[in-house]
């Protein structure tokens, strides 16, 4: 073997060592996961089946929700009091089905739909106390976008660039320095981060759920208010053929990838820095 063959079989070993390295995020077992969604169901739309295999292997997920998501309904006889009381109990409800505890749900209790008129130094040193707290191995939530910023709707938008400020500003401890020196936070940087709702452009990383796709559907189904019909006129439950239909639709709109069910994320491994 000549000596560009041997340094081309070490480049190529050394390739396949490091990938060989990096665990999938759908095989990562014991880690703490932290993932922060706008609403209490995008973390179920956008990542349930992964959420499930992580907690299938054992890690420790934290959900934290922006909102408590109590505007949406058209039924005149709702108020945002009880619609708040509902989708919490869902949330609770979709992510058990998942194997998350309810105890790891947290909420932030934002109005639905006001995310972007928050008090944001409040809102970002809220979002930076819990990725110091949690000292999360892996963070999950809505893409901001890495080469374009991904036009989302209201809240969502907000919660992707809050979640990349408070990335950021977790690391470095002069940002909202109180939190060390009052609560003992210490600075943290987050080294593994998949957002969900990614563009098609941008989406990097694809975790096939095939075995838990099932199951993400019937959890996605406890959110029963946020379809169709009891986000017109509520009732908690559903008819056998409401519930068929809205499962089809689901299989229907799952992102597929080579004939298999997909979630699609965008990898990252830090935040943009212009
Ligand atoms: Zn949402």
């Amino acid at each position: 073997m000549g000596k560009l063959a041997v340094f081309s079989a070490l480049v190529l070993l050394s390739v396949i060592s490091l990938e060989a390295q990096q665990v999938r995020l759908e095989n990562l077992q014991g880690k703490t996961i932290l993932v922060f969604t706008p609403h209490p169901d995008d973390d179920v739309f956008g990542a349930g089946g992964t959420i499930a295999l992580l907690n299938r292997n054992r890690n420790k997920i934290y959900i934290v929700v922006y909102t408590n998501d109590d505007k949406g309904s058209y039924d005149p006889e709702m108020n945002s009091q009880r619609l708040a009381q509902i989708r919490r109990a869902e949330q609770e409800a979709s992510e058990g089905q998942l194997g998350t505890p309810k105890d790891n749900i947290m909420w932030m209790g934002y109005d639905d739909g006001m995310l972007e008129y928050a008090a944001q130094p409040k809102l970002t040193e809220e979002a930076t106390a819990i990725i110091r707290r949690l000292r999360p191995d892996v963070l999950l939530s809505v893409d901001p976008g890495e080469w374009y910023e991904r036009w989302h709707k209201s809240d969502h938008r907000m919660a992707a660039f809050n979640t990349i400020d408070a990335v950021r500003a977790a690391e470095f401890w002069l940002y909202f320095p109180n939190q060390k020196l009052q609560q003992h936070l210490e600075p943290y940087k987050v080294p593994e981060m998949y957002f969900f709702y990614p563009s098609a452009q941008e989406a990097n990383y694809f975790v096939n759920i095939d075995d838990v796709a099932e199951l993400k559907f019937d959890a996605a189904a406890k959110q029963v208010s946020q379809f169709e019909p009891a986000v017109n006129k509520y009732r908690p439950d559903w008819t056998a053929e409401d519930l068929k239909n809205a499962k089809e639709e689901m299989r229907k709109e799952q992102t597929k990838k080579d004939g298999h069910y997909v979630e699609a994320f965008r990898y990252a491994t830090g935040f943009v820095q212009y």
